[in-house]
């Protein structure tokens, strides 16, 4: 008799920076990509059926890798904003976040937002913190690949401040960059990270935020959550 062959699971590429921690980065072993992003896409994926798998990208060619059809979605702890919501489709919002301010842990001098004016600040290339940090007077804007990058300049002395998502900053400060580094200041912004497809792809769009409910319903989402931001 036939046996009916199961057929092989469809691929969805997620197009992600992979040096954001918790968010997406290698693990330092097993070199597999791990994150609340990397559970949040397999969790999704699971819902609708297909295997997930990470194409490492840079940020600012994430959207471009997207419009050229080299990844199918972005998960990469993307801000949804009005100027790239011109160019892509987000699904709707899956984690509250916000910009924040990293000093050297010896500076006096820099305690919140407005004292930046004609400071040195690191960023990584093509985020909402690149914006930011744009918009202050006189500042010195150096805009590196990486998040991880940008942290090692203010280590090096080569920066006065990092402008980054807060909830990378104190990542970093808890795995050992509080050595050298503090937090200071009010978190500056309220952001919220989507999840992107194509304008074309609104199937797509309206699978993923069936799968993300399904998931906040199910308890899913509130044990990636948990994996990675409990304490
Ligand atoms: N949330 C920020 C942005 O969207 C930074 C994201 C990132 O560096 N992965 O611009």
């Amino acid at each position: 008799s036939q046996q009916a062959q199961p057929a092989a699971a469809k691929v969805l590429k997620v197009g992600a920076e992979a040096t954001f921690p918790p968010f997406e980065f290698q693990d330092e072993q097993s070199k597999d990509y791990v994150g609340f992003d990397v559970d949040l896409m397999k969790a999704i994926g699971k819902q609708m059926g297909v295997e997930v798998q990470i194409v490492n990208t840079a940020f600012d060619g994430l959207i471009p890798a997207l419009e050229s059809g080299q990844i199918d979605v972005i998960a990469s702890a993307m801000t949804i904003t009005d100027e790239r919501a011109q160019k892509v489709s987000f699904s709707q919002p899956y984690y509250k976040s916000g910009l924040s301010i990293i000093v050297k842990a010896d500076n006096n001098d820099i305690k919140a937002f407005k004292d930046l004016e004609g400071k040195r600040i690191a960023v990584q290339i093509g985020t909402t913190g690149a914006e930011a940090a744009r918009r202050i007077t006189d500042a010195k804007v150096r805009e590196f690949n990486s998040a991880s990058e940008a942290f090692l300049e203010l280590k090096a002395g080569g920066a006065d401040a990092v402008v980054n998502d807060l909830p990378v900053n104190e990542y970093y400060l808890a795995k050992g960059g509080s050595k050298d580094a503090k937090l200071v200041g009010e978190v500056l912004s309220a952001e919220e990270y989507g999840v992107a497809v194509t304008k074309k792809n609104t199937e797509l769009a309206e699978k993923i935020n069936k799968a993300l409910e399904d998931i906040k319903q199910n308890g899913e989402y509130a044990k990636i959550y948990e994996k990675w931001f409990g304490r």
